[in-house]
């Protein structure tokens, strides 16, 4: 479940960015639609705890996000949130079932050898298991990220920009994929998106749209 009541968020220097209120039921899925630099990925980063808002209330996953201690924020976001960036953040350091092993250290909870076996052969990345990130496919990293994402089973899967560097039968699987592991999990999924492709591919989904921002001096 997510709920955001009168949010609103300037980043320094920034435009001031005021998000329409919106209500998401557990296992829904919420389009944030919008040009590019109109606040979508500020909306994920309030949500996923790692923005405050300037003002409003957020509320996901049972939380009243802003109003976490620090460290009870980062370990109910390693449990509560998978995160889907746009840049996907994995370390080259470090093995594909090594980055998926991060997750449990970041929630503070031991290492599920056989469930990160699980996760990745999920999505056909069981042969991929010991390579490096580099060694990957982009729709293979992607892939990677999304079950990383899904490890701990979150309540709230976010995504951003999912689609954008995607051919039109990369991106229908990609939806899928994110609409499967949602479902199974009975996570609520977001999906920050520009591409049109992304909401006709998802006609019931609700909608929220975000309006393109003139430089309004932030206060
Ligand atoms: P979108 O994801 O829709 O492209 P963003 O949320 O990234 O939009 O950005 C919204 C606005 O906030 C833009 O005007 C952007 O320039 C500004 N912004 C985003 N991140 C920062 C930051 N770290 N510092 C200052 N301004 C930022
Ligand atoms: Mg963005």
């Amino acid at each position: 479940m997510i709920e955001t009541r009168g949010l609103s968020h300037a980043h320094p220097g920034g435009p001031a960015l005021r998000f329409e209120d919106v209500a998401v039921s557990q296992g829904g899925t919420l389009l944030l639609r919008g040009a590019s630099g109109s606040g979508k990925s500020t909306w994920l980063a309030l949500a996923a705890g790692l923005l405050t808002p300037q003002a409003g209330e957020m509320i996901v996953a049972g939380q009243a996000v802003a109003l976490q201690k620090p460290g009870e924020r980062d370990r109910w976001r390693a449990r509560c949130i998978g995160f889907l960036p746009q840049k996907l953040f994995l370390s080259e350091a470090l093995s594909v079932a090594e980055n998926l092993a991060l997750v449990y250290f970041a929630s503070g909870q031991p290492v599920d050898r056989a469930a990160i076996q699980r996760a990745l052969a999920a999505l056909e990345l069981g042969a991929l298991a010991a390579r490096k990130p580099s060694q990957l496919s982009g729709g293979q990293a992607q892939r990677v990220a999304l079950a990383r994402a899904l490890l701990l089973r979150p309540p709230v899967l976010l995504v951003d920009e999912p689609t954008a560097s995607l051919d039109d039968a990369a991106c229908a699987a990609a939806l899928a994929l994110l609409q499967h592991g949602a479902a199974q999990t009975g996570a609520t999924l977001v999906i920050a998106t520009h591409d049109a492709r992304v909401v006709n591919a998802l006609p019931a989904a609700p909608v929220l749209n975000f309006r393109a921002i003139h430089q309004e001096a932030a206060a």
